[in-house]
């Protein structure tokens, strides 16, 4: 058992020995509950269509520089099988957040398709924002494994300040509590480093991801976007990119240390931040990662933050350079397997 006090302490560290000392801790629960492994999501991002405003993002409803798309449903599916013919194991769907009939009868076709043509092979994960209960459930039935749903900050005067006032605290918590009685794989997170969190607000976000029982964890740094009400007049200062990226990694270590034999995401946000921010994140505990697999036209519409990387690649060049670097901090990646998050696996038996 860790108290609010021992994490405090350990968020406080400034010390560059004692900080590789706090990674090194981390990345030995690792080993001991994963072993030297990494697991992979292709990430699809669908589409940067929004319905809502959401201060700090770059595809928020308001937002009128950003060219929107939607991906066709073929376009999706043929992601999806390159994935699984590359041994992928899983994919993530993630998108601005649509809440209609007709894009849930369409998500629920895309799920069954791809559920289909590779015989249950491949794990799928959606990232799509507050759904409805009945949404959910039916796109449950149609196959996904997996609802990732940031709480963003489980400080609701925080999130009150990050958001217009029609978007709803309380109303996420409950949402993340209907995916998880659906019997998906829950994953949420925070952005680390918003303005006006303190540690012990950080300190609580652990708690809140304890409490609610997630299986997978997705959070990375806060980066300011120029278009954006709570990004406009900041700037990326290599003085900030550092704080911001030993916060994650900070918060990334705290989080194994904690919850142990979850899954936790070295984000895309942590190479923006750095050219070997994701490494950083697997030595700090983290096991998964989510190369992007989206066509490279679409890449440069859907930045939700600044400095995004990797808009010029595409998808083979993003296999390549992944494998590589997972291979030079002496890890392998899990190829073909769907990398279920063991906490999940321990909770059915
Ligand atoms: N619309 C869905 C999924 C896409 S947004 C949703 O909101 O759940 C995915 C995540 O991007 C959000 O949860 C948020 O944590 C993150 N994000 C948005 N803007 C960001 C920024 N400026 N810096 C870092 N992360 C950001
Ligand atoms: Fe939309 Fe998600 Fe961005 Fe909020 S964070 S504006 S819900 S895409």
């Amino acid at each position: 058992m860790m108290t609010d006090r021992e994490l405090l302490e350990l968020l406080s560290i400034e010390d560059g020995s004692v900080l590789d000392a706090l990674y090194k801790r981390a990345y030995e629960v690792k080993l001991a509950e994963i072993g030297r492994k990494v697991s992979l999501r292709g990430l699809i991002e669908m589409s940067n269509i929004c319905r809502k405003n959401c201060y700090y993002c770059g595809i928020r409803r308001d937002n009128g520089l950003v060219p929107r798309y939607m991906l066709a449903a073929g376009e999706i599916i043929e992601c999806a099988l390159w994935a699984h013919k590359r041994q992928y194991g899983s994919i993530v769907i993630q998108s601005g957040e649509v809440v209609s009939e007709e894009f849930s009868a369409f998500i629920e076709n895309v799920l069954r398709e791809i559920k289909e043509l590779t015989n249950d092979g491949l794990g799928v994960t959606l990232s799509l924002g507050e759904q409805p209960c009945d949404y959910l459930k039916r796109w449950r039935e149609a196959g996904a494994d997996r609802y990732l749903l940031r709480i963003e900050t489980s400080n609701p005067e925080l999130y009150r300040k990050l958001h217009p006032v029609d978007h709803s605290f309380s109303e996420r918590v409950e949402c993340l509590k209907a995916i998880k009685e659906l019997g998906f794989q829950l994953g949420t997170g925070v952005m680390i480093g918003l303005p006006g969190q303190t540690l012990d607000d950080l300190v609580s976000d652990l708690r809140f991801m304890e409490k609610i029982g997630v299986d997978m964890i997705g959070m990375g740094p806060y980066i300011p976007h120029d278009d954006t009400p709570l990004g406009k007049d900041s700037a990326l200062s290599g003085d900030f990119s550092a704080r911001q990226l030993t916060l994650s990694l900070k918060m990334i270590a705290c989080a194994r240390i904690l919850l142990k034999d979850v899954n936790i995401a070295a984000t895309t946000a942590l190479q923006a931040l750095d050219e070997k921010g994701r490494e950083k994140g697997l030595l700090a505990g983290a096991n998964v990662l989510m190369p992007n697999i989206t066509s490279t036209a679409y890449r440069k519409s859907y930045q939700l933050y600044k400095n995004k990387p990797c808009l010029e690649e595409n998808s083979d060049q993003c296999r390549l350079c992944l494998s590589s670097r997972v291979k030079s901090i002496g890890e392998e990646i899990l190829w073909g397997e769907r990398g279920d998050s063991p906490h999940y696996k321990k909770n059915l038996n």
